[in-house]
Order: structure tokens, then sequence, then C-alpha cells
């Protein structure tokens, strides 16, 4: 079986690099996938309020048998949580769904700039790690303007960013930033989500053969080799094993310079500015 390594954050803890992406699985979908994935050797399962399928993690984490102390847990406080102390009877809600007593790593969604509320949502995440409800505190979809108000307004440096990126959406100086400041980029839609042509590069199938490897797992590899945790999303067993599969094999300084073809720029992605939830 493979583990994923294990990634320090700047709080003493560690997440595994690479774990399960839940959206958009229901309640019974996530639950059956939870189990598989941790058969097949996964230890960390990302989930938000905005999912609707925390209670399906905590049963299929329940029907694991594993203990809680095994399973790196991240859930994500959507916007109507944010401000006057709301996050509170958030993480409240999100620990009764999941049925336990923490979560490993808790996020502000979206910065939701034009609300001005995430400074204050996130005094109230450094209380909440404070007393133990959530081991980690950090964002999603932050700019670096975002998290120079929170270090500048705030005590605690966000031990993560999870960012949309891939090897098509690099957000190459949002990794500089968070690297200057001892915080972990994890990378959401890692296979460029859904529905997406990311995958269908012909130099991945190029060099996926080169590898004897999949066009997904040469994308994943990429994550890894870039420094980034990663939560590719899948239900089916048989992509949850080769998504898991990519400790094995390394590429060469030739190989990454040959995926920056894929690289759009960096205007590309989403702008949290803009959207969010
Ligand atoms: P993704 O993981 O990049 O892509 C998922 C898609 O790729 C699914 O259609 C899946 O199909 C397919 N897939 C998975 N493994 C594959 C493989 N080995 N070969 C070919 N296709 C494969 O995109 P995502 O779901 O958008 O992102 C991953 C996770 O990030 C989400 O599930 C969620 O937990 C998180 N996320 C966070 C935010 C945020 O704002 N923080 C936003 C979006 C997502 P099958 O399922 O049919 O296998």
């Amino acid at each position: 079986m493979t583990f994923a390594p294990l990634i320090p954050l700047n709080d003493g803890n560690s997440i595994p690099q690479l774990g399960l992406g839940t959206w958009p699985l229901d309640d019974d979908q996530v639950a059956a996938a939870v189990v598989r994935a941790v058969e097949a050797g996964y230890r960390h399962i990302d989930t938000a309020v905005k999912y609707g399928n925390e209670r399906g993690v905590g049963n299929g984490i329940r029907a694991t048998g594993l203990d809680r102390g095994e399973l790196f847990v991240t859930t994500k406080l959507d916007g109507e949580f944010q401000g006057q102390d709301r996050a509170v009877a958030g993480l409240e809600g999100s620990l009764k769904r999941l049925g336990v007593d923490y979560v490993d790593l808790l996020l502000i969604h979206w910065p939701l700039p034009a609300r001005d509320q995430y400074v204050s949502t996130w005094q109230t995440f450094e209380r909440l790690q404070a007393e133990g409800k959530v081991r980690s505190i950090g964002v999603s979809n932050f700019k670096p303007a975002h998290l120079e108000r929170l270090m500048a307004e705030t005590d605690v440096v966000p031990a993560v960013n999870q960012v949309q990126l891939s090897p098509a959406i690099t957000r190459t100086a949002e990794r500089e930033f968070h690297a200057k400041h001892g915080i972990v980029t994890e990378s959401y839609s890692p296979l460029g989500g859904s529905g997406a042509g990311l995958l269908g590069a012909p130099i991945l199938a190029q060099l996926a053969e080169k590898h004897g490897k999949t066009p997904g797992q040469l994308v994943l590899r990429w994550h890894i080799q870039n420094g980034l945790v990663t939560i590719p999303k899948t239900a089916d067993p048989g992509r949850m094993q080769e998504n898991l599969d990519v400790f094995n094999f390394v590429l060469d300084p030739q190989d990454l310079a040959d995926l920056s073809v894929l690289d759009e720029g960096p205007g590309a992605g989403n702008d949290s500015d803009r959207t969010g939830h």
C-alpha cells in the first residue's frame, strides 16, 4: 500500500501531501469513497460545509475503523459563517456532521473581500485553534494582498492556502509568496477539474508513455515535485489507486521544462476578488 509523505506545517503539525477531494460527491457516494480511499492508502480527506457532504465523510471515517488520529480531515467554512464569531457555530456544525471532536485543518473557503470580514473571521479561527477544536488553520483562494493584510492585522500566519492550481494554472508568483512566509500551497482542481481538457494534452501523452504512467499521474507528479499538497477527486477505486501511485518515479528537468508549454500564464484561473461564496 502506498502512503503519501507528510509535509510539515508552520504550526508544528504535518499534512499528507496527497489527499482525496470530495466535491461534488453526495453523502452516500462520499462515505463509500472514503472507505475505498483509506483501503488504497489515503489518510487525508478534503471536504467543506458548501459541499453538503460532511455527514457522509463522517460516516465513511467511522466505517474505516481507523483511529481518528490516523486521518487528516480538512473542512472549509462558507461565507455565511464569516464575521462576528459566526465561525464558532460554523465549526460546531461541521464537527457535529462529521462526528469528530476536532478537524485537522479549517480553512476560510473564500476571502470575499467586498464583505471585508476575513480578518475578524481569522481572529475567531485563532481562538478556535487555541481551544483545540482545530489543529491547524488556513485559508483558500486568498491572493497575496489578502494574506498581506491578514498577516499585518492578526497573530497567526495561515498554515495553508488552498488554491486552484495545475500545470495550466501555475500561480508561480503566489507560490513564491507563500514559500517566503512559510505557508504551504495546496492545489485544488489539480487535474484541471472535471470537464477540463488538460489531461488530453499531447505532451502529457508523450511523457506518460516515456515513464509508463498515465497523464493523470504525470500531472500529479508535477504537483508533488513542486512541493505542493494536492487533493485529486475521484470516486473510482481504480483511479484512486492510480492517483496515489505517483511516488515511485521522477520527472527530470527536461520533462518539467516540457510541461511548461501547458502554462496559461499569470492571469489564468479564477479571481477571488470577483468570485467566491
Ligand atoms: P480535479 O481533482 O482536478 O479533477 C476531478 C476530475 O478528474 C473528475 O472529473 C474525475 O473524474 C477526474 N479524474 C480523477 N482522477 C483521474 C485520473 N486518474 N484520470 C482521469 N481523470 C481523472 O478537480 P476538482 O474536483 O475540481 O478538485 C479536487 C478537489 O479540490 C475537489 O473535489 C474539492 O475537494 C477541492 N476543491 C476546492 C475548491 C476551493 O474553493 N477550495 C474548489 C474546487 C475544488 P471521476 O470522478 O469520474 O474519476
